[in-house]
């Protein structure tokens, strides 16, 4: 293997060789193929795209590439949904009873004055979007498993959030959503929690739209003039319960079945699909759809139950409902199983199969439209990673230690299906997976973020301050060095921020001044939810985004290659998006080349002792009184863990200078190096609790986990954390020693001898 040259840089031979090869244009070309139509998983675009990739690996260099194709359910629009405001008909309680049951009575009613007529489609604004193929999505506005349903003449509420406690402060407001449509905004927890919540409470159907508060007008120019929400913007998107499991809701892979001899029921603990996906119709709607809606409440005044309810549409007094007109809603989806295409390039490693510990870098290929910022800004930067690897691989004679995976996952918009399919089908490769490194969307602006399990955050520290203090080949990384200078200069907390950090890009706020440059925990919302949460293999996921975390273009047939060039990058810097895709190339590369090398595998569990600390502290602060929780074994667990972690530093450090100093020819010292890094690499595994968290056992990582009620953002201890919040006293001590009992057991995993 080459060497890190004495003078000038921090990158060895090899990592200069693939700094060298991601480039702007390539990675702009790449996304204007992707971009150029719509590639819905399922699709023949999706499959298109697909084949594009696989090329592109093979083009680069990769020796072994081939796709997975995986049986799942999915669904799409069979037709436009419609959606009417309509007046009220005064009808006396005595013929609402004749009209229920008797048609002839109806056609005797005339039918009642239409108000208003939802577009539900979004307009032609700009050039990327071609009208005569993509037609279907633009107007066949629709959410990810949706069942299909009409609805007749029922009022609306409003739901703020669509949080169990929007719908606690109804109730107390006296305002029922039963038998009702709720009308909710976007934002704060993933839309299929927030159909989950409404249809726990009786709900007939939802409708989810986006208030300019959040990514419209509120925030600045819209789209075409500026980067933002315009008023015709929809945002798409699944509405699966993802806080409850990850991956297709029927497990319908024959290999299921016949390979693992499992089902959905087994592994997401559920007797039937209704436990996963709702079972009432939802759409999503603009603001230029909701006002009417909104401006029809009467009821309560939204600010009097509370100020949060408001949204940002001016001169607009937001009430509660219900409605005094009535809407009636057609959705009509079909279900469809259907194979997926995920794209797998595989570059071997040196050691032996039984000494192997796979790097696995991922990114989902699947849009809801276009998809130039979500996802496939991360996969332009997946092809440059490939071009720069390709390149060590044939030209240079390179082979990692570790075998790296290059994987392009589908069905991720509906519920990180591809890759939560490809990773239950292969549980004997992930067993000894060192680290899984995910991008998604990322890039949609210029500030960066990173969510990472915390012993990958001193590798992390060190990548980042390698490219953004020293020369690296190219010259274009100029400006995000700078700034990236500037923002290291902040010291970053060694450990995770927790709670509600906010741990997705996609709904990413800023917390604190904009140079407080912050590490966040994984929760949910992206691909690593499988390789994390459920098979315990160390994550990490970032991103460039805008500062307040949206892009404006989320789930939108505007998140197109023109809104990329003109608004992704650098605020007014035409065309900066595909620098920062390239950077971004650079960041994944050395983070991989680096797991891959290294002799001794480059996770710190001192920091990830830390971490352990922190969260207990955060639990501490939440009790009241003493008694509530025995904390004695957690503390000790953690104490013990630390220990350990500190122990097998030193003894590790000292293997590997043994074994480079003197006896590198010794066999002897070359297995004390593999013993320490079987102990790092494969600690996190003992996180898992067999039985996993309650009522959602395929969340097996006792660490972190998204929020139930939350779906994106991350909880630390989630089953002391879950049971705390539903004051559930019994049920947080159990969880507490489950806890305490994993940590205890990685503690003694980390001190057997070796
Ligand atoms: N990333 C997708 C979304 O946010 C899917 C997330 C999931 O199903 O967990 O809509
Ligand atoms: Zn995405
Ligand atoms: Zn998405």
């Amino acid at each position: 293997m080459r060497k890190r040259p004495l003078l000038s840089s921090s990158f060895s031979d090899d990592e200069e060789i693939f700094l060298s090869v991601p480039s702007t244009d390539s990675a702009r070309s790449s996304l204007y193929f992707i971009t150029r139509q719509p590639h819905v998983a399922g699709t023949e675009g999706d499959r298109l795209m697909a084949d594009f990739v696989a090329n592109e690996f093979q083009q680069a260099g990769i020796p072994n590439v081939t796709t997975f194709d995986l049986k799942v359910l999915l669904n799409y629009p069979r037709n436009p949904p419609s959606l009417e405001l309509v007046e009220a008909s005064v009808e006396t309680e005595m013929e609402q009873v004749n009209r229920n049951s008797s048609d002839r009575f109806e056609k005797k009613h005339p039918s009642p004055k239409l108000i208003y007529k939802a577009t539900l489609s979004e307009d032609i604004l700009d050039p990327s979007i071609d009208d005569t193929t993509d037609t279907i999505w633009r107007n066949r506005t629709f959410h990810g498993y949706s069942p299909s349903g009409t609805i007749e003449q029922k009022h609306v509420i409003y739901a703020n959030y669509g949080r169990p406690q929007d719908f606690k402060l109804l109730e107390q407001a006296g305002v029922s959503v039963h038998d009702r449509v709720v009308l909710v905004r976007y934002g704060e927890c993933f839309r299929g929690l927030k159909v989950r919540n409404a249809q726990e409470r009786g709900a007939v159907a939802v409708l989810i739209y986006s208030d300019p508060a959040d990514d419209g007008y509120a925030i600045g120019p819209v789209y075409p003039e500026g980067p933002w929400r315009p008023s015709n913007g929809i945002e798409r998107g699944s509405v699966q319960f993802n806080s409850a499991c990850g991956g297709d809701p029927l497990r319908a892979d024959p290999r299921y079945r016949t390979l693992l001899n499992t089902s959905v029921q087994e592994l997401c603990g559920v007797d039937f699909i209704h436990e996963l996906i709702p079972s009432i119709p939802s759409i999503p709607l603009s603001y230029r759809d909701a006002l009417p809606l909104l401006q029809n409440l009467g009821g309560p005044v939204a600010a009097d139950i509370s100020i949060d309810f408001v949204g940002g549409l001016g001169n607009l007094t937001y009430h509660v409902g219900p409605s005094r007109g009535v809407v009636n809603l057609i959705v009509d989806n079909e279900n469809s199983v259907r194979d997926i295409p995920n794209v797998v390039g595989v570059i071997p490693g040196s050691l032996p199969p039984e000494k192997d510990m796979p790097v696995l870098l991922g990114n989902h290929r699947d849009a809801w439209v276009y998809g130039a910022a979500d996802p496939n800004s991360g996969t332009a930067a997946l092809i440059e990673v490939a071009r720069g690897l390709g390149r060590l691989y044939t030209e240079h004679n390179w082979c990692p230690l570790r075998t790296i995976y290059l994987l392009s996952w589908s069905g991720e918009e509906y519920g990180l299906l591809g890759s939560t399919g490809w990773a239950e089908l292969h549980p004997s490769l992930l067993k000894r997976a060192l680290v899984y490194l995910n991008t998604d969307t990322v890039v949609s602006g210029d500030h960066l973020s990173v969510s990472a399990s915390p012993s990958l955050i001193s590798l992390w520290k060190q990548v980042l301050g390698d490219l953004t203090t020293t020369s690296s080949s190219s010259s274009s990384d100029h400006m995000e060095r700078r700034k990236l200078q500037h923002k290291l200069h902040f010291a970053n907390p060694p450990y995770g921020e927790i709670r509600d950090a906010n741990t997705n890009w996609e709904m990413q706020k800023t917390r604190g001044g904009e140079d407080d440059w912050k590490i966040g925990v994984l929760g949910s919302g992206s691909d690593y939810t499988v390789f994390l949460d459920h098979f315990g293999i160390p994550s990490m996921d970032f991103s460039f985004g805008k500062s307040t975390g949206h892009y404006g273009q989320y789930h939108s047939i505007y998140d197109s290659f023109a809104w990329m060039d003109q608004f992704g990058g650098r605020d007014g810097e035409r065309g900066s998006a595909f620098d920062l895709m390239a950077f971004a190339a650079k960041i994944w590369g050395i983070l991989a080349i680096r797991m891959a090398t290294s002799e001794v595998v480059p996770l710190d569990l001192i920091v990830q002792g830390q971490a352990l600390t922190k969260y207990t502290t955060h639990i501490e602060d939440q009790l009241k009184s003493s008694d509530e929780l025995k904390l004695q074994n957690l503390t000790s667990a953690v104490d013990s863990y630390k220990q350990a972690a500190a122990k097998l530093h030193l003894k590790c450090k000292n293997n590997h200078k043994e074994f480079k100093a003197q006896f590198r020819s010794m066999i002897e010292s070359r297995y004390k190096v593999d013993d320490c890094n079987e102990k790092i690499a494969l600690s996190e595994r003992r996180f898992l609790s067999k039985d996993g968290l309650p009522r959602r056992p395929w969340f097996k990582h006792v660490l972190q986990a998204p929020g139930m009620d939350l779906g994106y953002a991350a909880e630390a201890f989630p089953g002391i954390q879950q049971a705390l919040d539903e004051k559930n006293f019994a049920l947080a001590q159990v969880q507490l020693d489950v806890t305490a009992d994993r940590i205890q057991a990685a503690a003694t995993f980390l001190s057997e001898s070796i």
